[in-house]
């Protein structure tokens, strides 16, 4: 992210929390700081880790609280993973998502054709409040692509030589044979 996105984003943190009379704790700022500086979308878990090093007092629990907060505040969002927790974004507006199934990698794409025209059916539009849409574009990651064509390389590899293997089996025992007579 470039310095003056970063800068912004802090400033509006800073805003926010001042508009809500939030105290812009040391926890908040860091934790803020962490997933600000991200573009993996990382889990609660993977920040409270990053965010010990820096306070080692904080509790798992204070962790997650001040996530939850952030995300209250719309400062990080919270973004739809293959993996059962929740990832943190700390991109705002709308954007979209390829999600690797094999890694969970989610990587950012940010276009604004996609999604136009997208409206819930009237049957649901009417009972629920949307805020937002995010497209996820569900598959493997190019390097989840080379490993998985290297494993099937390996089996091809292995399946030849064990056929090699049987083929020289029988040669040697077609020798014996002809050596017998
Ligand atoms: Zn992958
Ligand atoms: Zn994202």
């Amino acid at each position: 992210m470039d310095p003056a996105e970063r800068k912004a984003r802090c400033e509006r943190f800073a805003r926010l929390c001042r508009e809500r009379g939030l105290a812009r704790t040391v926890q908040r700022r860091v934790i803020f700081e962490i997933v600000a500086e991200r573009t993996d979308h990382p889990t609660a878990d993977q920040v409270f880790e990053l965010a010990r090093k820096r306070l080692p007092g904080l509790s798992r629990t204070t962790a997650y609280r001040v996530l939850e907060l952030l995300a209250d505040l719309g400062v990080v969002t919270k973004a739809c993973s293959p993996g059962a927790a929740t990832r943190f974004d700390p991109m705002t507006q709308r954007h979209h998502h390829l999600v690797c199934l094999r890694c969970e990698k989610l990587v950012d794409i940010v276009d604004e054709r996609l999604g136009r025209g997208v409206a819930l059916p009237a049957a649901q539009a009417r009972s629920f409040q949307v805020r937002d849409f995010s497209i996820h574009f569900h598959g493997l990651c190019a390097a989840c692509q080379r490993q998985a064509r290297a494993k099937q390389r390996g089996t091809v590899d292995q399946s030849n030589r064990a056929h090699q293997r049987g083929l020289e089996r029988q040669r040697a025992s077609g020798r014996q044979e002809r050596s017998k007579r």
